[in-house]
């Protein structure tokens, strides 16, 4: 066995591979780029090396630099994750050309499979069913346009050497052909730098079902089974489980020689996934992935294996001791990937610092994979996802229960995810039942989790009420007038009402909500009902009881941003000030900040202009959208701050503004 393995890879993925090597004694080496000195997968490693800059293109993906570290640091293999340079079959045969181990398949296996025209020729001459479709050598338009009316309408371009969804286009009638063509090498070309196209019927409402093998370097492939990953958005798997609840035991051993055939085929060795839609009850291939996959824990969850440990055992020459006859499926298990991003914004990427990262308890029965930690920066150099929670059960609906209630006790704020998304995924009766395509996501439109906003707002409230409380205080204290009336907080006002005015922006809406002291509490007034609320705890984890029933959740402040995090997700509101002579409050909203890194395209005021709440001030261009900067108070622009063309950085000042307006 290896004495020191090098893992090319950082988040997650390296923490988990990190976490095999230990068990089995072998010593660990990290590489990171500089934005990740301070992250997860180099504190746990036994060794790090610093390989470049942010850019994946000079660290991650630098396969020169790679090996220079594994040979500087005497590691003996290097174990490439999934992305990166996972199946990058130059690297693999670099890494052996210089004398050390590539954790995974041969170069040529890699190769095989590495597009998707080759494979699926391959794969049609071995046997092995096939979307039907055009995957040849000539891709001149003619002769796609003869093959597309072969084929028939809808049908699906797809880049050959494509991943991640990326150039990929349906087309609905002949009309479409052209465009979709030009825009799918347009894309295959920046993205892979090839612009070969293959041609597929566009199967309606498929399921994804892909098999996970596993061979040894002496003759023997097993098949660990299936899992389904039809919950996908944009092509991109969302929730994966194992084994597919679409089976029965006849179409899993039907799957299963035939995943064995594709591998066979290549000379495959190591772990690999074959890919599979099925419609009609059929599999089709799509394509074969050469490496370990994202989703690989629900598999271990039900077949007691840890691939990555046979991954380093076979890539160190041993021979499988186990056979088909010995695999046996435990139970259910079922993950789901959380993400930096905004469900309300199109899952647009979100970013800023993690203030608090709180997991639920692994257990056997729960496993929490992450590479992130409270003080991480989330920026956009690197993939979005945070962690994958994977839960087992006996059943699937144990499982999905206790995925539920792990996502419920998972606390991520500093940055939107997609917690909140997930749950009520989770929560869906066509989920829960499996009836389900992989277009099924992208048509429903899943709203937040019911009662996820109402309650944020009472803990919002409770929160400020507290913060009130401890400006009064802390007043109270610099004037020595600590126990005088004036200074309580519970609205005491000689001859006026006891009403108090909270305002909170939340996401494009302005929430305003009246609290008045009374003997049994405060009364809480959102303009349609009046609740009575007692606050049973106003820090942190902030609990309140609502009309008899209790809500709790973590509110966290973070500059003018107050975030909420309860079971059902998380939601971000903004102060508002109530009146321009309130320093202390306007000072936060005087300024009108970039929600995220950009490019400013216009910009809409000048200083000395007056302006409504709401009013336009200046335009961002980000992630290729265009986002509206405007007032969140009225008043007058004092300064602007940045110019037309300007890259600005999250949270960077745009706009200072003075806040005109009074309200109590
Ligand atoms: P990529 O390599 O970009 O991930 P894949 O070929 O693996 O692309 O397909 C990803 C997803 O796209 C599939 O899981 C499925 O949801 C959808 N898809 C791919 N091919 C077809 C097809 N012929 N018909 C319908 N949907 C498809």
């Amino acid at each position: 066995m290896f004495r020191r393995v090098l893992i090319a890879n950082r988040g997650e993925i390296a923490c988990r591979i990190i976490r095999t090597c230990r068990r089995l004694g072998i010593e660990t080496v990290a590489v990171h780029s500089t934005a990740d000195r301070g992250a997860l997968h180099v504190a746990l490693a036994d060794h790090a090396v610093l390989i470049g800059e942010a850019a994946p293109a000079l660290s991650y993906l630098d396969g020169e630099r790679v090996i220079e570290a594994a040979k500087a640091l005497g590691a003996d293999a290097i174990h490439p994750g999934y992305g990166f340079l996972s199946e990058n079959a130059d690297f693999a045969a670099a890494v052996a050309a210089a004398g050390l181990v590539f954790v995974g398949p041969p170069p040529a296996a890699i190769r095989a499979m590495g597009a998707k025209d080759e494979a699926k020729r391959l794969m049609a001459a071995a046997g092995v069913p096939c979307v039907p479709g055009y995957a040849g050598q000539d891709v001149g338009d003619a002769r796609l346009q003869a093959e597309a009316e072969r084929i028939g309408y809808p049908l699906l371009v797809k880049a050959a050497a494509g991943g991640g969804g990326k150039g990929m286009r349906v087309v609905e009638h002949a009309a479409d052909l052209a465009p979709a063509l030009a825009a799918a090498r347009r894309e295959a070309l920046a993205a892979f730098g090839s612009d070969r196209v293959i041609l597929e019927r566009y199967l309606e409402r498929p399921r994804h079902i892909e098999a996970q093998v596993l061979a040894d370097g002496h003759g023997r492939t097993l098949f660990l089974f299936e899992r389904e990953c039809t919950l996908q958005r944009r092509h991109q798997k969302v929730i994966e489980e194992a084994p597919s609840p679409t089976l029965d035991d006849a179409a899993r051993t039907t799957l299963g020689a035939v995943a064995v055939r594709a591998a066979a085929a290549v000379g495959y060795v190591n772990a690999g996934t074959v890919e599979f839609l099925y419609a009609d009850g059929q599999p089709y291939f799509i394509e074969m992935n050469t490496r370990l996959q994202v989703e690989h824990p629900v598999t271990e969850l039900v077949t007691g294996l840890d691939l990555v440990e046979w991954q380093l055992r076979i890539a160190a020459g041993e021979a499988l001791p186990f056979g088909q006859d010995d695999l046996a499926l435990d139970g259910h298990a079922i993950e789901a990937r959380l993400y930096a991003e905004d469900p309300s914004t199109g899952f647009l990427p979100s970013t800023g610092r993690l203030h608090v990262v709180r997991w639920p308890e692994p257990s056997p029965c729960l496993r929490v994979e992450t590479g992130v930690q409270a003080g991480d920066e989330v920026g956009l150099d690197y993939d979005p996802m945070l962690a994958k929670l994977a839960a087992h059960g006996p059943d699937r609906a144990t499982a999905l229960a206790r995925l539920r209630q792990a996502l419920g006790t998972t606390r991520l704020v500093g940055v939107t995810t997609n917690r909140g998304y997930l749950q009520s995924v989770l929560a869906d009766p066509a989920v829960q039942a499996n009836q389900v395509d992989t277009t099924w996501l992208e048509r429903k439109r899943h709203h937040p989790p019911p009662g996820l906003p109402a309650d944020a707002r009472r803990l919002a409230v409770a929160d400020r009420l507290a913060e009130r409380a401890e400006r009064a205080a802390a007043l109270a204290e610099a004037a020595g007038d600590a126990h005088g009336p004036w200074q309580a907080i519970d609205g005491f006002r000689l001859g006026r009402s006891a009403a108090q005015l909270v305002r909170l922006a939340e996401a494009d809406r302005l929430v305003e909500l009246t609290v008045t002291h009374g003997p049994a509490g405060w009364q809480v007034d959102d303009g349609d009902r009046t609740q009575v609320m007692q606050v049973l705890k106003s820090t942190g984890d902030t609990r309140v009881e609502v009309d008899g029933r209790r809500i709790t959740g973590l509110v966290v402040r973070d500059g003018p941003l107050r975030w909420v995090a309860t079971a059902r997700g998380e939601v971000r509101f903004r102060r508002v000030p109530l009146m321009a002579s309130d320093a202390d409050e306007g000072a936060a909203e005087g300024t009108a900040r970039a929600p995220m890194p950009g490019r400013i395209v216009e910009v809409a005021v000048a200083a000395g202009d007056t302006i409504e709440r709401g009013t336009l001030l200046v335009k961002l261009e980000a992630m290729k959208m265009e986002h509206h900067v405007v007032a969140e108070v009225a008043g007058r622009v004092c300064h602007v701050a940045v110019g037309l063309g300007d890259q600005v950085a999250a949270g960077a000042t745009l706009v200072e503004l003075a806040a005109g307006e009074g309200a109590t």
